[in-house]
């Protein structure tokens, strides 16, 4: 087969440079790819297949990072989408979606009694964080050392430009380990206000890990002896793993929970969730942004929950992610590579052995995106609605080829 090009990518790339500080900025820089074996601008989509700007096909594992679920182009969210426009989008007050999302949220997620409406994760975390504060009347906030939980000063991973005092408040235990966990919450006694974790470990980089039975029954425990509250960031899991959120998948008792991501397949919206008793604390955080309020999202999010459901979209990616991995794993045993593939199936993840830091992952996803299959080295992949058993077939044949390649390259 012809491998692809990119010349296109490239060229726009080093041109928006000169426009656009980095060219383009956070994890979607190709940089955070195996360079110069992918794309670096997307032209369209349509279900799980993107084309770049060369007009490259790929089978997308990325999903837009986590927020095409029922696939791009859902033509049930596509028709509420329009439905909406018909009375224009961002109004001086909110849309009559409001009440209609916020009703529907409540109905849907276990142990949501109310809604705050953002634009991205990064919104609703920071704002269950201060709704927490606000409740507790403590500052400190423990935290899974290497969870992302957005690009705000308080939490996000990187320094520049942030003073240290910031993140002054938080503190880092490691993530499936409760006499850490312990001893943070000794080391703060009487002073905590949240822990905020993600429902499984999906760091990048590394291997993706599932809460312990003993770590979600400490953190539930230690939150009720301590008075603090527990925030489930299920702003990547949510709608993938199970309609009621994925605190009650995994046995959370959560008083706050966010998503983003999935919620709207792909229109922009974000959510906060919380307990009753912490609706009067909710009401005293400030909390808004001029699009917030924009009804397009809306239509999109109320559309999109209805298919999840109808559809029954959560059981059928278990499924075929189920089939993903164990082909995976099938065909790097047919070579000779030894791999890991962790994570639950809809958002599997797949590291080689022997491999720091990450060259061969870097070298098979980036062979794997020259020949059409858009995996990602470094971070959790997605399996999205629309993807059909001759889709996996595709990528299962391009992913045998990269194994080998990988095994010529770098040995078993
Ligand atoms: N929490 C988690 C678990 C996430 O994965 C992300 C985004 N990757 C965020 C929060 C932040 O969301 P956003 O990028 O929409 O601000």
């Amino acid at each position: 087969m012809k491998l692809y090009e990119f010349t296109k990518s490239y060229e726009l790339f080093d041109e928006a440079q000169k426009y656009v500080p980095g060219g383009i900025y956070g994890p979607r820089t190709p940089r955070f790819l195996t360079f110069g074996s992918y794309p670096a601008f997307i032209k369209r989509g349509e279900g799980c297949r993107v084309w770049d700007v060369d007009g490259n096909e790929y089978i997308d594992y990325m999903c837009s990072f986590g927020t095409n679920l029922l696939g791009l182009k859902n033509p049930k969210v596509e028709a509420a989408v329009a439905e909406q426009m018909k009375n224009a989008d961002c109004f001086t007050l909110p849309s009559d979606l409001w009440l209609p999302l916020a009703k529907k949220m409540t109905a849907t997620v276990q142990g949501g009694d109310w809604c705050v409406f953002g634009k991205n994760g990064s919104d609703v975390t920071s704002y269950s964080i201060a709704v927490a504060r606000v409740a507790t009347g403590k500052w400190e906030v423990i935290l899974a050392r290497g969870s992302y939980h957005g690009s705000h000063a308080w939490c996000q991973p990187h320094g520049a430009g942030i003073p240290e005092e910031w993140k002054a408040h938080v503190h880092y235990i490691d993530y499936n380990d409760p006499a850490s966990l312990k001893n943070a919450v000794e080391a703060n006694k009487g002073n905590i206000a949240a822990i905020m974790l993600t429902p499984h470990r999906h760091d990048a980089f590394i291997d993706q890990e599932l809460p312990t039975k003993e770590f979600v029954s400490a953190v539930n425990s230690l939150a009720k002896s301590e008075g603090f509250k527990v925030i489930i960031d299920d702003v990547r899991c949510g709608f993938r793993l199970n309609l009621s959120g994925s605190a009650k998948w995994y046995g959370y008792d959560a008083d706050l929970q966010c998503f983003g991501k999935a919620m709207a397949n792909g229109y922009p919206i974000a959510v906060a969730m919380g307990k009753k008793e912490l609706m009067e604390a909710a009401t005293k955080v400030y909390f808004t942004g001029t699009h917030f309020f924009s009804g397009v999202p809306f239509a999109a999010a109320l559309a999109a929950i209805e298919e999840n459901r109808a559809s029954g979209v959560i059981e059928k990616i278990a499924a075929m992610g189920s089939k993903l991995m164990k082909g995976l794993a099938d065909a790097a045993s047919a070579a000779g590579m030894a791999v890991r593939l962790t994570g639950l199936p809809a958002m599997p993840y797949m590291n080689f052995e022997n491999d720091t830091p990450h060259e061969k992952n870097r070298y098979f996803c980036g062979e794997a995106a020259r020949r059409g299959i858009f995996f990602h080295p470094h971070h959790n992949w997605f399996v999205c609605a629309a993807l059909t058993d001759a889709d996996l077939g595709k990528t299962l044949d391009v992913a045998a080829e990269c194994f080998r390649l990988t095994k010529v390259k770098f040995g078993g």
